[in-house]
């Protein structure tokens, strides 16, 4: 087994299915990886319930539970899972530096980036200061719907996790209000049918949140039909937004190529970036797929690639 020790040869940034992925292959291959998990060990899948369609599991799958299984694959090849946050990278040189929890620096000869996305807000300044305080305001579903048995809460979005979500919520909340901004949804055809199906989900139609009311919980909304102008209050004790993503990739900027959004831009066909020793895999560097499954797929390739990488530099 390799030893693990600075510059280590490879360094992989973040813990979803990406970044296990990635370190499943470079431990095999003796690359003695080691791994900063981030702001939320083992990604986006944390935050849901059943995965059906991750090829392996007929059954489907708890997603933390996957994230457990991941790594534990991880570990058991000697992966060095360390807990922490990058904040700070320097590409300039030809090993690269990592700054972990803005003190500790680290040297890695190949860089692995699976820092994934993160949760996008409305921006209205009562949803951030309820969602600031716990009272009420949540992107995900699965880990806080639970405190809404019973009641009526309001799901903004359209996309497939909104409907994914708004069907989940309505197995244990009285009534879901979904709010739907144009006069169709972005969904997959199977999501929306599910939505459609379920007799306590009500789809408002081309509906914008206005305001989120409550001063120490939400009380409900006011929301304003964005073809006719009418407004009117939603009586509502919980509200979910689940309008997308944001890549996590704000400490890369001015070292490595991204979209006007923020999604890097690995060289096709590959996971390498634009830096040498650099390799981009996972929702970071994908706003198509962004799935558990393509994921995994580019942390393999990753790590390949990295291989060669090190291979070629003469780093054994
Ligand atoms: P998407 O980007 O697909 O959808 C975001 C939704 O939010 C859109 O309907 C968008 O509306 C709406 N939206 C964006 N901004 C606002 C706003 N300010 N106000 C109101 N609505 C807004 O994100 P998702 O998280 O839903 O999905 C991301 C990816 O993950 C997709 O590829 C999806 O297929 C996948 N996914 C797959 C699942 C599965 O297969 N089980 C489950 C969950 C996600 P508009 O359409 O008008 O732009």
């Amino acid at each position: 087994m390799s030893e693990t020790k600075e510059p280590f040869k490879t360094l992989i940034i973040g813990s979803g299915p990406a970044g296990y992925t990635a370190a499943i292959y470079a431990a095999r291959a003796e690359l003695g990886p080691v791994m900063i998990e981030g702001m939320q060990p083992g990604g986006q899948l944390m935050d849901t319930t059943d995965v059906e369609n991750y090829p392996g599991y007929p059954e489907g799958v708890n997603g933390p539970q996957m994230m457990v299984d991941f790594r534990k694959q991880a570990a058991r090849f000697n992966t060095d899972i360390r807990s922490g946050f990058v904040t700070k990278v320097d590409f300039s040189g030809p090993v690269h530096k990592v700054w972990v929890n803005d003190k500790e620096e680290l040297e890695a000869h190949s860089i692995i980036i699976s820092t994934g996305a993160s949760a996008m807000w409305l921006g209205l300044e009562n949803e951030i200061r309820l969602r600031d305080m716990g009272g009420g305001v949540s992107a995900c579903a699965v880990c806080d719907g639970f405190f809404y048995k019973g009641q009526e809460v309001a799901i903004v979005g359209a996309g497939d996790t909104a409907a994914e979500e708004a069907t989940y919520l309505s197995k244990m909340c009285k009534k879901v209000h979904m709010l739907v901004r144009r006069d169709e949804m972005r969904a997959s055809k199977i999501m929306q049918q599910r939505v459609f199906d379920t007799e306590n989900i009500e789809v408002h139609w081309n509906t914008e949140t206005v305001d989120v009311l409550g001063e120490n919980g939400v009380e409900g909304i006011r929301v304003i039909n964005n073809k006719t102008k009418e407004e009117s209050t939603i009586d509502v004790t919980g509200f979910f937004v689940a309008i997308g993503h944001k890549p996590n990739t704000d400490i890369f900027k001015g070292w490595l190529d991204m979209d006007e959004t923020g999604y890097l831009l690995p060289k096709p066909g590959t996971s390498k970036s634009n830096v040498d020793g650099v390799f981009i895999s996972g929702d970071a560097g994908d706003k198509v797929y962004r799935q558990a499954v393509t994921a995994a797929g580019t942390g393999c390739m990753a790590a390949l690639d990295a291989e060669r990488y090190l291979a070629a530099q003469g780093i054994h």
